[in-house]
């Protein structure tokens, strides 16, 4: 059984209910809706048909709201694209909706020719075009810039001002009013973008009882993370939009550094961007991009994921079938023993981490089959996820949404069953349902978490070992 979970994200390429359903039995546990682009009304036609293909397949797959956050994009340009050349002069028409030409482009938001000064660094089209600053006249909303790297920008794309933040809204209205409408068409999980601080975080929870992914893509949040990751359930390292704000070289100790904390917080983690990147137009991955996905696993990422390769490119699902492929080999090589003892910050005020750790080293010393973790809000099995047990995680929940949540937690397999008010029968009826189930065989060996008084989240006290 594959540990490592797969996050893909849907579009023009993966809207097929046939192309669905076969990324759905290749591997994808976590479908994303990037809602930078795409109608409300598309990205809800996409969830019912996640939904009827994970349902025709027969597995679970959750359903990720992506939030585009205060990402600064700028207008359409006459022809759909522009040609930038080096040396040349461009003008940054901010707060303006007029079409866009070699010579001047517009920015929908206003406050960007307050947000730069003179000399600052403007990056377009995914950190390709560098523009520098030479002059800023706030009162006519222009920005003169000279063009030093050039290169073709469309419309609609992103321009990233790296560490800037001054004026920018920490989460826009019109996020709130996607959430909701997010949390309407049922998704399961909700990416919050360009997170700069703990707070970004606090202030969209007031709103909402979804799991919250914090991307971080700021060097501020960088800086932050402890306390960022700390306040969100799930941390996505976003290295497109990170490789651009901060150095390039920078992102590789600084996706270590995220999957570290994340992995001494016990929240679970996405690698993300450019992970299997020429298989938008290949069949096969390049060596170096194999190596990327294993060492994601090896830095202690939960899930891996992929963008244009499902979005839009020509192997959605050769590329979710040879991610499954790398993550399952990679993961003969992970250091389990010493993940179990290490990685986790326990918390000695609270015996969930004890159990957790106690149940790993339990599953490695007596050789257990499994361990079977029944949980209501699912924290029980993601505390034994961080702890990276050798043995697959079976979690039960009376909670549709727990189940589906535990998508993105590694090596957790999920299924529903009924609510217990009594330790004992819980237990057995767990033993009995991963049997039903078909994922422990008959007289095998297991640990068994469970909580006292059953039936209260936050309570998993104890560990049974038992033969089912
Ligand atoms: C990223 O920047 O890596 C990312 C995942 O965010 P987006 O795809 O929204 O740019």
């Amino acid at each position: 059984m594959r540990r490592t979970k797969i996050v893909a994200t849907i579009g023009p390429a993966s809207r097929e209910p046939e192309v669905l359903a076969r990324m759905v039995e290749a591997g994808m546990d976590v479908a994303r809706l990037n809602f930078s682009h795409g109608s409300r009304e598309l990205h809800h036609e996409n969830a019912e048909l996640i939904r009827a293909a994970a349902s025709r397949v027969g597995r679970q797959v959750a359903i990720l709201q992506d939030l585009p956050g205060p990402k600064l994009r700028i207008g359409t340009i006459a022809g759909g694209f522009a040609e930038l050349k080096p040396g040349e002069r461009l003008v940054l028409a901010c707060g303006s909706s007029e079409e866009g030409s070699e010579r001047r482009l517009s920015v929908s938001w206003p406050g960007l020719a307050e947000a730069v000064d003179p000399d600052d660094v403007i990056y377009l089209a995914d950190g390709a075009i560098r523009l520098r600053v030479t002059a800023v006249r706030a009162g006519d909303g222009e920005i003169e810039t000279l063009v030093e790297a050039g290169g073709s920008v469309a419309s609609r794309q992103g321009l990233n001002i790296p560490g800037s933040t001054r004026g920018l809204p920490a989460v826009p209205e019109e996020d709130l009013e996607m959430l909701r409408f997010g949390e309407s068409i049922g998704v399961d999980l909700v990416a919050l973008s360009f997170v700069r601080t703990a707070e970004d975080v606090e202030s969209v929870r007031r709103h909402t009882r979804l799991p919250l992914i914090a991307k971080i893509e700021k060097p501020q949040a960088v800086d932050a993370a402890e306390d960022i990751i700390r306040a969100a359930d799930c941390v996505m390292v976003a290295r497109g939009d990170l490789g651009i704000e901060l150095p390039i070289e920078d992102v590789p100790l600084a996706q270590k550094r995220l999957l570290r904390i994340a992995g001494q917080l016990a929240r679970p983690s996405i690698t993300a961007t450019q992970m299997l990147d020429s298989m938008v137009a290949s069949s096969r991955p390049t060596r170096a991009e194999a190596t990327d996905v294993a060492n994601a696993i090896f830095d202690g990422t939960d899930a891996v994921m992929l963008s244009q390769e499902t979005a839009v490119g020509q192997y959605p699902v050769e590329a979710i079938a040879m991610m499954a492929s790398i993550a399952e080999r990679t993961e003969q090589g992970v250091p389990y023993r010493t993940w179990n003892e290490q990685r986790v910050r326990r918390d000695a005020r609270d015996p969930a981490y004890t159990v957790a750790y106690s149940a790993c080293a339990a599953a490695h010393d007596l050789h257990l089959a499994a361990l079977v973790v029944p949980t209501l809000s699912g924290r029980s099995a993601r505390l034994i996820s961080a702890h990276r047990p050798s043995v697959p995680i079976y979690a039960l929940s009376p909670g549709r949404e727990t189940v589906r949540r535990c998508g993105l937690m590694w090596g957790v397999q999920a299924a529903s069953m009924r609510r217990h008010e009594v330790t004992e029968a819980l237990i057995a009826d767990a033993a009995r349902r991963v049997v039903e189930l078909g994922w422990v065989r008959p007289g095998a060996r297991v640990g068994i978490t469970a909580g006292l008084p059953s039936g209260r989240p936050g309570t998993t006290s104890l560990l049974q070992i038992q033969r089912v």
